[in-house]
């Protein structure tokens, strides 16, 4: 695909657009792409308007900081407060708001918080800074929590004592099953994430076919590989049939990386964690295994944590679970903005909200 010319792409979005149109004929239905940048993708590209109206394409709980509840911000903040604590995080997570504070409020107030670009660099920090406690913000899917791990590995060879992991790793497919198992997010196919398919493989997925007879399908990041993809969607709702196909074979081979899931394993042991928007759902998180305990934060270093409160009019749980579009949200474009969030589903550039307000706010209706 990459080593197509442009004309040999328009008329492959032609054909995909054509054949999408006529397979939709006389449905009415709802893909869902997890990721969260495939929905950036998809608003950048356009792809929206390029399908027939009767083809709905919803977000779905694939932005990592948009599924962090707010119980983990606010324990990330209350460790801000601590003097001899310093927090190491991605950006993003710097304006998401907690129940009463954000982390970049904290850090304007004087609390020692770095953005880094990586586990591995909050590790630097650690082994720089002996005097102070360095926690890292480990937020994301299976796509990051193997470097996230590769640092406690790290941490533990080179017998670093002040090097902490706060941990909100989550695993993508068991919140497939509980929207399914919800009954209450009606999908009739699913755009699987690329990214976390490359790590851990197709074998996954398979429930969405053998259990609920929904078609999934791995797909690329380029509007192209998306239009293929939902394409590849269209035929299987078509012809009535439930499989999940790889679109993205190039970068996703059916195993994964079995080296990455060795060290995940290795690390972390599947728990229980709470989504924002879906509640808690049975192992679909990571906590560090009893061996690397001495790096989990929580177990190490003690903290009172504020009562946890939700924003009352955001939506997010909505917007993730794919039952609202954001622009139905009473906040949307008004109170809630990119540079005033009101929920995290406005933060990230990976956010649904963020993405409606950036490529789309007031183009396309609900
Ligand atoms: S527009 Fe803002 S308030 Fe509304 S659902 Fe999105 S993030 Fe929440």
């Amino acid at each position: 695909m990459l080593s197509m010319t442009n004309e040999e792409v328009k008329k492959a979005a032609a054909f995909f657009t054509r054949e999408i149109e006529k397979l939709a004929s006389g449905r009415s239905l709802r893909l869902m792409e997890v990721c969260g940048t495939h929905t950036v993708s998809i608003f950048k590209s356009g792809i929206r308007q390029l399908l027939p109206e009767n083809v709905e394409l919803v977000s779905g709980p694939g932005c990592p900081v948009c599924v962090t509840p707010n119980e983990y911000l606010d324990t990330a903040i209350a460790y801000s407060r601590k003097s001899d604590v310093m927090i190491t995080t991605f950006g993003d997570m710097l304006k998401v708001p907690g129940s009463s504070s954000t982390l970049a409020k904290e850090k304007a107030q004087g609390s020692d918080i770095r953005i880094v670009y990586s586990s591995l660099e909050a590790l630097e920090f650690a082994a720089k800074n002996p005097g102070k406690k360095v926690i890292f913000l480990a937020v994301g899917f299976e796509t990051t929590a193997p470097t996230a791990a590769a640092a406690i590995l790290m941490a533990d060879e080179a017998h670093l004592t002040n090097f902490y992991v706060l941990s909100a790793h989550k695993l993508v497919p068991p919140a497939l099953r509980a929207l399914l198992a919800s009954g209450k997010s009606h999908v009739d196919g699913f755009l699987l994430p690329g990214h976390v398919s490359a790590i851990i493989g197709l074998q996954p997925y398979d429930f969405l076919s053998k259990e609920y007879h929904i078609p999934g399908v791995v797909a690329g990041f380029e509007p192209l590989d998306i239009l293929q993809a939902v394409y590849m969607l269209m035929l299987q709702i078509h012809d009535q049939t439930a499989r999940l196909e790889n679109q993205y074979s190039r970068i996703v081979p059916k195993e994964g990386n079995p080296s990455a899931c060795t060290i995940l394993s290795q690390v972390y042991q599947q728990t229980d964690a709470v989504w924002r928007g879906l509640g808690k759902i049975p192992n679909s998180g990571m906590s560090i295994r009893e061996k690397y305990q001495a790096f989990d934060a929580l177990l190490n270093i003690p903290i009172i944590v504020e009562e946890t409160k939700e924003a009352s009019q955001c939506q997010c749980g909505k917007v993730l679970r794919g039952l609202l579009q954001p622009s139905a949200c009473l906040l949307f474009g008004k109170a809630c903005r990119p540079e005033h969030p009101i929920g995290s589903c406005m933060v990230s550039v990976e956010g649904t909200c963020a993405a409606w307000y950036k490529y789309g706010a007031g183009r396309w209706q609900v």
